[in-house]
């Protein structure tokens, strides 16, 4: 881990990115704060590492202490190498969300299965591609093996949770019109975002298991009620999203799981370079973004 001072020093298993409102996670003893430098600049912060039962956790606030960092400028590739080079090997992505269904109401969980990219193209959203190129499967982005056990603890715990969604996510920071709220919708979109792209992406790169939790906080503006509802009611609705998933990040660290998926396995036939090509950048990455098995023999 020559490039990326800190990590050699301090691990975790469970990563958890903290959206809109998840500031600190709750329930966590042994806290250490880690600054980590990455070859992709500074995460989004210090990353808090602490412990639950026999789980080591690393945190990360994805907009930063204080919500100051705006969606098209998450540092997602710092985030996830970072999580990547402390061994973390499962990641719970948490993010507020717009409903553009009636039937996900603010206040409901969604267990999110796919997603649908409307940003611009401006978030880098890779780390191949500096002398190095892989074509990873992005099909399924989401761990199919702990989507279930996420399904499972957020449903003893909160009334309503969906146990699958697309989450749509644009660019923003403004929030949708209303054309194309409708234009979402017709499309057969669930809810809609800015912040999971280009973050799943990333994990699927870094061969994490990367699961989502999206908490519904408004109906988008497509909503005949949209404009009834005030911003007391919305940052009401937030307030109970978090408590809730406080306690699904908690009850997620006490579940076991199955061990096997393939989430481990992306970069299998997926870097198309000759090894004798590999230079630049990308290989400078790969001992940490590959150790497990590439690094041995490079
Ligand atoms: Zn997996």
């Amino acid at each position: 881990m020559r490039d990326t001072g800190g990590a050699a020093f301090h691990s975790a298993d469970l990563g958890i990115i903290g959206g809109s409102g998840l500031y600190s996670l709750e329930g966590l003893s042994d806290i250490t704060e880690v600054e980590l430098k990455t070859p992709y600049g500074d995460p989004s912060g210090p990353l808090i590492l602490g412990t639950v039962g026999d789980r080591r956790i690393a945190f990360v606030p994805r907009h930063g202490r204080g919500h100051v960092i705006s969606p098209s400028k998450i540092p997602a590739r710092a985030n996830i190498y970072a999580l990547k080079a402390l061994g973390v090997s499962e990641v719970i992505s948490v993010s507020a969300v717009g409903s553009l269904r009636g039937d996900f109401t603010p206040g409901d969980m969604v267990i999110l299965d796919q997603l649908i990219d409307r940003t611009r193209g401006v978030r880098p959203a890779s780390f191949f591609g500096d002398g190095m190129v892989a074509h990873v499967s992005l099909a399924d982005p989401y761990c199919g093996r702990l989507r279930p056990v996420l399904e499972r603890v957020a449903a003893a715990v909160h009334p309503t949770v969906h146990e699958a969604g697309t989450y749509c996510c644009i660019e923003g920071p403004q929030f949708s019109t209303r054309a194309e709220s409708e234009l979402y919708r017709s499309w057969g979109m669930d809810v809609i975002g800015m912040t999971a792209l280009p973050e799943a992406r990333l994990a699927r790169e870094a061969e994490l298991c990367y699961v989502g939790l999206a908490l519904v906080t408004d109906y988008d503006c497509w909503h005949p009620r949209h404009d009834s509802v005030d911003a007391q009611s919305v940052a009401e609705v937030m307030a109970a999203n978090i408590s809730a998933a406080q306690k699904v990040l908690l009850g997620f660290t006490q579940e076991t799981h199955p061990s096997q998926c393939n989430c481990h396995r992306a970069l299998d036939n997926a870097i198309m370079t000759d090894r004798q090509a590999w230079q630049g950048a990308s290989l400078g990455h790969v001992p940490t973004l590959l150790r497990d098995r590439v690094a041995p023999v490079l």
